[in-house]
């Protein structure tokens, strides 16, 4: 098993939904296991144009070898409607393995750590908020990069279910279903839709 974090984005549609459904989708896999799920935060679009985004973060254990990831990532994007029309372009949904275990992997299409991750608020507070002691291997404990990114508009959105409150057992570590986000939300009630199995 290997313990992996992923960044979750979305600037376009219902990205709140969206980004429920997703982790849903994720919860889902046979060979994940979500772990603790962040808050919602509202975040200023970096290097783009566009409306605000909305981010979290999810933690997972998975068997499933760092590349099925990136291919399952890009099928999770491709159903909800993500297009590449220009670079940084507004998005459905944008999913972005931040870590995978300890591996180092630098090749063309696939870099981790990400390489762009201590660099943005919109990872590091999500990140940082469900794991505050986090090393980033070869870099260091992840909390060390946020005074650098505070100027970085960032809010952090409240969940309308304070029992549910997200990084708590009722919230996200004990529960895989992506529904620590809102009172009633479970897995049978708020069926994903995307390519779950
Ligand atoms: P970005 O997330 O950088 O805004 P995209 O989502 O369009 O842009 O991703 C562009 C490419 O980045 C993908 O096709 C993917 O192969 C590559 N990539 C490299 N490293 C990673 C990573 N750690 N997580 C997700 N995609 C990655
Ligand atoms: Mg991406």
């Amino acid at each position: 098993m290997t313990v992996a974090y992923l960044g979750l984005g979305a600037n376009l549609g219902d990205a709140r939904q969206t980004l429920k459904d997703a982790v849903v989708c994720l919860a889902q896999q046979h060979t994940i296991t979500v772990l603790a799920k962040s808050s919602f935060y509202r975040t200023a679009p970096i290097d783009a144009g566009g409306d605000d985004y909305l981010n979290l973060v999810v933690k997972l254990d998975t068997t499933m070898p760092v590349r099925h990831l990136l291919a399952l990532c890009h099928t999770i994007e491709h159903h909800f409607g993500r297009e590449r029309p220009f670079r940084n372009a507004p998005r459905t949904l944008d999913l972005d393995i931040l870590l995978y275990g300890e591996h180092a992997i630098d090749e063309p299409d696939l870099i981790v750590p990400h390489p762009r991750m201590t660099e943005r608020a919109f990872v590091l507070v999500p990140l940082v908020e469900i794991e505050p002691t986090l090393i980033i291997p070869q870099r260091g404990r992840a909390d060390a990069f946020l005074a650098a990114v505070m100027d970085q508009r960032i809010e952090k959105l409240k969940s309308p279910c304070q029992c549910l409150a997200p990084n708590t057992a009722a919230g996200s570590s004990a529960r895989s279903d992506g529904a620590a986000d809102n009172a009633g939300d479970n897995a049978a009630d708020n069926a994903p839709k995307g390519p779950c199995r």
